[in-house]
């Protein structure tokens, strides 16, 4: 199948479109789809350990039967063997790090040539495995100022909690989800990557256009997708980095 247009990619992974990818919100998926529609170019999925990098880079494999799945990026070897093919067809590959910036930062490490990077990389998806609340039984709770401040929500504002029913076994989850950190390399991020990289550079310019995983875990816990005690640990965990 060949890629055809910008829009399939952004409907292919829409929900109930594609591949099940399920904790992506609109702003996310606005980011993917672009990229994936560049026939050309570097995706990389990063993630620490545990994060479900692989489950990821199978399901947006799936979606564009001519990109090449190169898998992890453990060493500078298969890393330039990935940045080599990508300049003739799109190549998704996953790598570990704590986020989108971290993957940058581990291949500027790996002293992988920066023009290069630059020039290749079209998207970094950083993601966390998150429970996904069962969307038939969970509850609406008003929570004190110790949720509201830090998620950004107003005094009075709702977030959801596990409940149980027949649909979940009575956990009250519907598995694990995903909460994703979408960083498309535009050519301000390529020229700050051609500088050295610097990361907070780097995170000024794109956090100010798309959310970053602690902006997306605020976003799952508002809807209704994430607790906000889950949401809250992701908001920390952001921090730490
Ligand atoms: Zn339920």
């Amino acid at each position: 199948m060949q890629i055809e247009a910008r829009s399939s990619a952004a409907t292919a992974i829409a929900p109930g479109a594609g591949p099940d990818l399920p904790g992506m919100t609109e702003a996310v998926r606005r980011a993917l789809g672009p990229a994936l529609a560049e026939k050309i170019g570097l995706v990389l999925i990063a993630g620490p350990p545990g994060s479900g990098r692989a489950a990821t880079l199978r399901a947006l494999a799936r979606c564009r039967p001519d990109a090449f799945a190169a898998g992890e990026l453990g060493s500078r070897r298969v890393a330039e063997e990935a940045l080599a093919a990508a300049r003739g067809r799109l190549v998704l590959a996953t790598l570990e790090a704590a986020d989108s910036i971290g993957a940058v930062g581990r291949l500027t490490a790996m002293r992988i040539e920066p023009f290069s990077l630059a020039f290749a990389l079209r998207l970094v998806l950083a993601q966390r495995l998150v429970r996904r609340l069962c969307q038939s039984c969970r509850e609406p709770v008003q929570p004190g100022n110790a949720v509201t401040a830090p998620l950004g929500l107003d005094p009075g504002g709702v977030v959801y909690e596990a409940g149980g029913c027949a649909a979940c076994g009575g956990s009250g989850y519907a598995g694990p989800a995903a909460a994703f950190e979408a960083l498309p390399v535009d050519a301000t991020i390529g020229r700050l990557i051609v500088c050295g990289g610097e990361e907070a550079a780097i995170a000024g310019h794109a956090f100010r256009s798309w959310p970053n995983l602690a902006a997306t875990a605020r976003t799952l816990a508002v809807t209704g997708q994430i607790t906000a005690l889950e949401a809250l640990r992701l908001i920390k965990d952001a921090q730490r980095q």
